[in-house]
C-alpha cells in the first residue's frame, strides 16, 4: 500500500488535481501544494505491525 503525502507540509491528504494538459498532478489539501511531485512511502509493513517500542 502507498501512502501519498505531500512534499511541501508531509500532510497525506493528497487529491488527485487533474492539470490539462500538463497531465496528472496532485494537490494537498492542507497547504494547497499543486505539483505533479510527490512523496509515495510504502507504508503497509507500519500499519500490519503498528507502534511497536
Ligand atoms: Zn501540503
Amino acid at each position: 500500500m502507498k501512502l501519498r503525502t505531500c512534499p511541501s507540509c508531509g500532510s497525506a491528504n493528497i487529491k488527485l488535481y487533474m492539470g490539462g494538459q500538463l497531465g496528472i498532478q496532485y494537490k494537498c489539501e492542507t497547504c494547497g501544494y499543486i505539483g505533479a511531485l510527490i512523496i509515495e512511502q510504502d507504508v503497509e509493513k507500519k500499519f500490519l505491525r503498528g507502534r511497536k517500542k
